[in-house]
């Protein structure tokens, strides 16, 4: 079965898992897999994908090297799955020092890139991948201010990048767990090859 571990360390954990099954549901192949909260470091070398969820990414940071879970995630070889604060954690640099980042994806992040006004705000955006809008949650976003070569650009908000894939590897600056559309979710597990 198809096994996907949700970083369950702080921030949105139980959105995640909802839409991941609900994402497996609608393939038909849910039996046997398993959508579950990571918090071990053991646990991470078995998983098809790993997500890391939206929420504090200065705290996600500290408690990845407080679980002792930072070898394992950098060595992982399946599929990250990154929404706003995870986006932060994946990149290779970030305008923060009390974050650490993993440097799975090679792209540079701000944190906090939409300012305190538009803290939160939702507005329809275009998905490579998907053949209409999905309804885009931005809560205190980060966004991608440089990508390596072997970044593609999945979205674009204003002049912003918001959404990445390198390899099997994807990053939202929004978060497609809440809008109850779990499309984002299949098209990751579809890229990844997870799913057919
Ligand atoms: N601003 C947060 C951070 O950079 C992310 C916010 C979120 O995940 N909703 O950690």
């Amino acid at each position: 079965g198809i096994k996907i571990g949700v970083l369950a360390l702080q921030g949105n954990v139980s959105e995640h898992i909802c839409a991941f099954k609900s994402a497996l549901d609608s393939c038909g192949i849910s039996e046997g897999s398993e959508v579950f909260e990571l918090r071990q470091a053991e646990d991470i070398e078995s998983c098809d994908a790993i997500a890391i969820p939206g929420g504090e990414s200065t705290t996600i940071s500290r408690l990845i090297d407080k679980n002792g879970m930072r070898i394992a995630l950098k060595n992982f070889k399946g599929a990250f799955f990154a929404t706003c604060a995870g986006m932060v954690i994946l990149a290779s640099s970030v305008d923060d020092v009390r974050v650490n980042p993993l440097g799975v994806i090679d792209i540079s992040v701000g944190r906090n890139a939409f300012g305190r006004q538009k803290d939160s705000f939702e507005v329809p955006v275009d998905i490579k991948g998907l053949n209409s809008s999905f309804n885009a949650v931005f809560i205190r976003a980060p966004v991608v201010k440089s990508a390596g070569e072997g970044v593609e650009i999945l979205a674009n908000c204003g002049d912003e990048i918001v959404a990445v894939k390198e390899k099997k590897h994807m990053a939202f600056s929004f978060h497609p767990e809440i809008a109850g559309d779990f499309r984002i979710h299949k098209l990751f597990l579809r890229n990844s090859g997870i799913i057919p």
